[in-house]
């Protein structure tokens, strides 16, 4: 295991949160709301606390969005701007007999009228759902059936591509907007509309409990659940910012995160802005010199990304970062999957400062657990539950749950009551309820809490192997093997074994200048032998170009194990790659 990060004191003085445990005892939900105005009139709105009021607070001159092209396009998108532009898509909207609670539905890039569909919709006090515009033209009609779809906003080609072909058998659909010059047939150029409708909009009175935006899971473990949320999770989104993600009004910041996904949305839309920072925001796909050079010229203090990002720099080598001014960088956060230990300690070699691993789902809404700024890292934690948040590792038993001590593996769960937690799954109320028990919000993840209150993630309850009577989880064992210098990313599942109930297997990609060999097979299963023990080791290590992913860079396992097994794939709508 590799050693404790420590922070220097002047590190931990200059943290938004200089003494987390002292917060954690003390924290009411109250000292949240101060981040926050309320709507003037009473209510809340997300898009007001965003956008607006920094206008009427003085700051409209500001850069909120710093958007970068694909190519060397750029535009800087004011405080003001983004209130202008915001109120002409709201009025837009009005002008079109939406109502309160109308359903509208986001498919394209990440191009800044993404940006304005989100809070104008907010504002008006209709609900929000972005969807990837890479997913096919199932996964985009099931959701918009699902979501009930009033209102479109794409692109021209998007639209011809995917949508065309049904769009009338939406029967909700009373709107498609286009971002672009030309309108297909029954479609509405944006922005022309956007340029007749008034930049003066007066913020929907939504109330806490008022539904904003429906997010769809990852698709990781089965079908996308709609996952319902409400305008009072921008408490959360505030304060969980602030204190997690060192988001301090002023600083530049860059999500990586695509808003098709809650981290995109959660924390690259509403928690910067309304902690009023400047945000970058980078149409393009990863590209190892791409990003670093934007750390470098954007000088980004504050960087969230993935971990299956952060491998794939650390594939690349610390070489390719040599060149690279990171003196701008002040605190970086991972999110999405397990953070391995080795991508924590790299990023401390190459950057000067660890990615800060914190854990949270489409349901929490927002950061749950997460290293903070002031607090030591220990690589392959995810570190402590956030001020205002319980945690607990429970053991389901027959007439409920039971809380585990220390040191023991079980289900990670969560006192309910957290501003930004789900209503309810879309159309699936029972399903919703399901997950609370003896007053616990159980969140099919395993994991485990050490002396020091720390949470290590053991692998999601689906994906456990038991082996000769051992429970393992795949993160360990794939922590052990991207340790090897030929492994790049691992995906590990249990395969079942007449004697040992499952035998662990291993897919690997591999880091270039290695070749696929029974050489280097042997040799990575010995070091893994070592590292693990024998009967933790894969007994079987494969060699692939990518493993299959959803489009939020989760590996998808339960993909790996179907195919293992010759089993049905079940939902596949978010995978990204499919190469296996
Ligand atoms: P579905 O629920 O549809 O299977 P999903 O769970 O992947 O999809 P998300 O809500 O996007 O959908 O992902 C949340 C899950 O991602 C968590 O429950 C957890 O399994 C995993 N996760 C997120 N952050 C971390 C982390 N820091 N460490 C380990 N796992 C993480
Ligand atoms: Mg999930």
């Amino acid at each position: 295991m590799p050693s404790t990060i420590r922070k220097e004191s002047g590190r931990t003085r200059s943290a938004s949160l200089p003494d987390p445990d002292k917060t954690r005892k003390s924290f009411t939900w109250k000292d949240a709301e101060r981040l926050l105005d309320s709507l003037p009139g009473g209510g809340l709105n997300i898009a007001f606390e965003a956008v607006d009021r920094h206008v009427r607070a003085g700051y409209g001159g500001q850069t909120a969005i710093r958007w970068l092209g694909k190519g060397d396009a750029r535009e800087e998108i004011t405080y003001a701007d983004l209130a202008a532009r915001t109120s002409r898509f709201a009025n837009l909207l009005m002008a079109h007999g939406l109502e309160r609670g109308d359903s509208v539905f986001a498919l394209m890039g990440r191009v800044p009228d993404l940006y304005v569909a989100a809070l104008g919709t907010l504002k008006a006090g209709l609900v929000f759902t972005p969807l990837f515009s890479a997913f096919g033209p199932e996964p985009i009609r099931t959701r918009m059936e699902i979501g009930a779809a009033k209102v479109l906003v794409t692109t021209e080609a998007l639209y011809r591509r995917k949508i065309a072909a049904w769009r009338d058998e939406i029967a909700t659909l009373k709107l498609v907007l286009i971002v672009g010059e030309a309108a297909p047939e029954g479609c509405v150029v944006l922005g022309p509309a956007m340029a007749a409708a008034s930049p003066e909009f007066e913020v929907a009175q939504t109330q806490p409990e008022d539904r904003a935006l429906i997010h769809f899971t990852s698709g990781t473990t089965g079908k996308p659940k709609g996952a319902v949320h409400v305008h009072e999770a921008v408490v959360y989104h505030a304060i969980s910012g602030r204190y997690a993600l060192e988001l301090v009004p002023g600083r530049v910041y860059w999500c990586t995160a695509d808003p098709g996904w809650v981290t995109g949305t959660s924390y690259g839309i509403i928690s910067p802005l309304v902690n009023r920072v400047t945000m970058i925001v980078d149409e393009a796909e990863f590209d190892l010199e791409r990003w670093y050079e934007t750390i470098k010229r954007e000088k980004v203090e504050v960087w969230y990304s993935a971990p299956t990002a952060i491998r794939m720099m650390m594939r690349a080598g610390a070489e390719a970062a040599a060149p690279y001014d990171f003196s701008s960088l002040r605190f970086l956060a991972s999110v999405g999957e397990p953070l391995n230990p080795e991508a924590v300690v790299w990023s401390n070699k190459v950057f000067g400062m660890p990615f800060h691993d914190n854990w949270w789902q489409t349901e929490t809404g927002g950061i749950m657990i997460a290293n903070l700024a002031a607090e030591d890292v220990h690589p392959g934690s995810m570190g402590k539950p956030m001020p205002g948040i319980t945690a607990g590792i429970l053991k389901r038993t027959e007439s409920g749950v039971e809380e585990l001590d220390t040191g023991q593996i079980g289900e990670l769960a969560l006192r309910p009551g957290w501003p930004s937690m789900m209503r309810t799954y879309l159309h699936e109320q029972a399903r919703y309820e399901k997950c609370f028990v003896g007053g616990w919000y159980l969140t099919g993840d395993l994991a485990m809490r050490d002396p020091g209150g720390r949470f290590w993630f053991v692998g999601r309850a689906d994906d456990l192997i038991k082996t000769s009577g051992h429970l393992v989880g795949p993160f360990e064992v794939e922590s052990a093997l991207i340790e090897h210098e030929a492994v790049a990313e691992a995906g590990v599942i249990g395969v079942p074994d007449e004697t040992a109930g499952e035998v662990i297997k291993a897919y690997v990609t591999l880091t270039p200048g290695f070749e696929p060999c029974e050489e280097l097979e042997r040799a990575i299963r010995g070091h893994t032998r070592k590292t693990l023990g024998p009967a933790v080791a894969p007994r079987e290590i494969v060699f692939r170009n990518t493993l299959p992913k959803t489009r939020s860079g989760k590996i998808m396992r339960r993909l790996l194990k179907a195919r293992e097994l010759g089993l049905p794939e079940g939902d596949i709508s978010t995978l990204e790659s499919d190469e296996t």
